[in-house]
């Protein structure tokens, strides 16, 4: 814990020299600094301590401090200190490896440094393939409106979130977005599993009007996480990947938050049978954010049209960083863990048993929907259930000081178009402890049945 000069200087400094990730100029909100963390918590210079409810942004799966890992990174620092993926090193070759074991089928990883790179990479092999397999005019991407894929120009053109693309577009060209399937607010149909079928269907529709033959891949989540937390019926994936195959369109998994167990599984894709993704984009998970690494894993037969074009054709591109043999050997050390403790099993039933307490938050009159898979849960909040209007910020933001105020940080969904961000994210690390995930359901239980109480008090002050 630092001294009040100490902390007023650090403060100053903050404020004067360091241009915050989505910063909004909101006055009398003093920036968090965290000092050190431990498993699920971290504290901060004032000595208060928090449970991370979101893993940091989606990516601490492990939690802080796990010596193992930080051994994997020194030692490898110690002994190759970098070296370029136009070249090779154990690292990457192995983790490449794991990665297509775990994808169970044959496929051939690029490395990058983050979920935005990973899904560029994927942008630009999808162009190259269908060119080099004879389809030169098959460019146009389909996306969802309310995903998120990235911050990059060509990522953020297949992220469908108004807000964050207002002032920076026009983005790349050949980037469409069709309907997510969100039943809660679906046009479509009243029964949840037809209306999801009915949002497919409009992605064959869109590639058959678009004509198939300029229509190169179709990106999305298996579960819209940051655009708040949309869990599609089944039939969904399947169909979409079947509609895929129909038109010879890729079907690219961005797994930036749903890999390496998030969702109860090791990919999310893997709760549908039967899907088989061309190209699975991760991130986030892959290090636990310990370092960062993105990676592009590409089914091995779309690379042989890479290798049959010769020498000439290959895939133009490198990242200094890419792959880097430190984030690698923490990957590895990361995943190896994520077996050993049995995570994936582990959020499974846990995501279902004591996280799953939250689903009793539908009773609240400000609950509409309470969403869920593994360790990913959104509290969609309305003023009103019957006419689902969203939530006001401030009863949001009653919600989120709340839990801040007692010890919990938990999110809320990503700059869609105003008034649309009231999707409450809990999403703790995986290796919450059962006394952590405890207490992150009776933090928000309490922030809830606060509520009327706690605006009232904020009124008032
Ligand atoms: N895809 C998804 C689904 C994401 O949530 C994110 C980041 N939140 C990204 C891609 C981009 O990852 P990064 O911030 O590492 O570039």
């Amino acid at each position: 814990m630092k001294v009040k000069e100490e902390m007023d200087s650090l403060v100053k400094k903050d404020t004067d020299h360091l241009w915050h990730a989505m910063h909004r100029h909101v006055e009398n909100q003093p920036t968090m600094v965290a000092e050190s963390g431990e498993g699920s918590w971290f504290t901060d210079v004032n000595g208060n301590r928090y449970l991370d409810g979101v893993s940091g942004l989606w990516c601490l799966n492990l939690g802080h401090g796990r010596q193992e890992i930080i051994d994997a990174a020194s030692e490898q620092m110690k002994q190759l200190s970098y070296f370029p993926l136009t070249l090779s090193h154990m690292p990457a070759i192995n983790l490449s490896a794991k990665i297509s074991q775990l994808l169970g089928g044959s496929y051939k990883t690029f490395f990058s440094n983050s979920g935005s790179e990973a899904n560029e990479a994927a942008f630009k092999i999808a162009r190259q393939y269908h060119d080099q397999n004879g389809n030169p005019g098959k460019y146009k991407f389909i996306s969802r409106y309310r995903a998120y894929h990235g911050t990059t120009l060509g990522a953020l053109s297949a992220t469908a979130q108004a807000n964050r693309r207002m002032k920076y577009d026009p983005g790349v060209p050949g980037f469409l977005h069709t309907p997510p399937p969100y039943s809660y607010r679906s046009l479509f149909d009243e029964d949840a599993e037809k209306s999801d079928l009915i949002a497919a269907e409009m992605i064959d529709q869109m590639i058959t009007w678009e004509g198939a033959e300029s229509v190169a891949g179709v990106i999305m989540e298996p579960f819209i996480s940051g655009g708040g937390v949309i869990i599609p019926s089944k039939a969904y994936l399947k169909r979409v990947s079947e509609i895929c195959k129909k038109h010879d369109v890729l079907l690219i998994m961005d797994e930036v938050v749903s890999g390496f167990g998030r969702t109860g599984k090791m990919f999310g894709f893997m709760h549908t049978e039967g899907v088989e993704p061309d190209i699975v984009t991760m991130a986030k998970g892959l290090t636990s954010g310990y370092l960062p690494l993105g990676a592009t894993a590409v089914k091995s037969d779309i690379y042989e049209k890479f290798k049959e074009a010769g020498d000439h054709n290959h895939f133009r591109h490198v990242s200094t960083y890419g792959g880097h043999p430190a984030s690698c050997a923490v990957a590895l050390k990361n995943i190896e863990i994520i077996e050993r403790e049995n995570l994936v099993n582990r959020v499974d039933e846990l995501g279902e048993t004591i996280l799953g307490q939250l689903k009793e938050l539908i009773e609240h009159e400000n609950v509409g929907e309470v969403r869920s898979v593994g360790f990913l849960y959104g509290i969609e909040m309305v003023e009103d259930k019957q006419t689902k209007k969203p939530a006001s910020d401030q009863l949001i933001g009653s919600i989120i000081g709340k839990c801040k105020e007692n010890g919990l940080i938990i999110g809320r969904n990503g700059d869609t178009v105003p008034g649309y961000n009231n999707v409450l994210i809990i999403a703790p690390p995986l290796s919450s402890t059962e006394d952590d995930l405890e207490f992150v359901v009776n933090t928000v239980k309490s922030a809830f049945y606060d509520l009327k109480a706690y605006v009232k008090i904020e009124k008032t002050s």
